[in-house]
């Protein structure tokens, strides 16, 4: 073997072994839910740095044939979360967005408020999701029987975990897809309290 050989292989090794390590924080994770609940860490942040943060992790590691868009609206106020929580939950969509999009194409973050809640959402220009598999997605280990399935890694547990994390903040998790044209994945979380207090001074 050359240098350079034994260099990519151990490049692979080394995503093998992150990927790995990620299935078992996912199983960490399951497991701790159906102990009972997880605790949340809940404090006020901004979305759009979250974004920004996920989108750059992502945009180093996928190739050109993705364009990431980030459409939060302006003035939006902060959320009351776990920050690391809804970051797991925003990598696991963008993966996902990533991992069933074999063209590449625009995958955007987008949120805006409305009343107590922010609606937050990843879009893609993907393979699409069967009505009939549009529900079945976020139970455990389920994934969707189609040409991606053998070539992509997955456990069927993203969906999962996400919508757990989100249902623990009493938000709701759902998506909206056509087969071949792409999804659109949705979840709330509570806005601050900051915003609702008014001000009588
Ligand atoms: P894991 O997230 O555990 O690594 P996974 O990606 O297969 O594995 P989920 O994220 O729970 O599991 O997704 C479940 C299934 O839903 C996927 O296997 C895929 O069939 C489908 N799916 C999820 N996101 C998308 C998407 N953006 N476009 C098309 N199909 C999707
Ligand atoms: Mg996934």
């Amino acid at each position: 073997f050359t240098a350079e050989q034994y260099r990519d292989g151990l490049l692979v090794v080394e995503e093998e072994a992150d990927r790995l390590a990620r299935q078992i924080q996912d199983l960490l994770d399951v497991s701790r839910l159906a102990a009972g609940g997880m605790r949340l860490d809940l404090s006020e942040w901004e979305l759009l740095p979250l974004a920004e943060e996920v989108v750059a992790g992502f945009a180093a590691q996928t190739d050109s044939g993705f364009e990431f868009q980030l459409r939060i609206e302006e003035h939006m106020p902060p959320v009351r979360a776990d920050y690391e929580r809804a970051r797991m939950v925003l990598t696991n969509l963008v993966s996902n967005a990533v991992k069933y999009s074999p063209e590449g194409g625009v995958i955007r973050i987008g949120a805006r408020a409305e009343g107590d809640y922010a609606i937050v959402y990843v879009s893609d220009q993907g393979i699409g999701i069967p009505p009939e598999d549009q529900e079945r997605i976020f139970e455990r280990f389920y994934r969707v029987d189609n040409r991606l399935r053998r070539t992509t890694q997955g456990a069927g547990l993203g969906l999962y975990l996400a919508r757990s994390i989100v249902e623990a903040h009493g938000g709701r998790m759902w998506v909206e897809s056509q087969v071949g044209k792409g999804s659109r994945f949705f979840f709330t979380l509570p806005l601050g309290r900051r915003q609702l207090v008014a001000d009588p001074q």
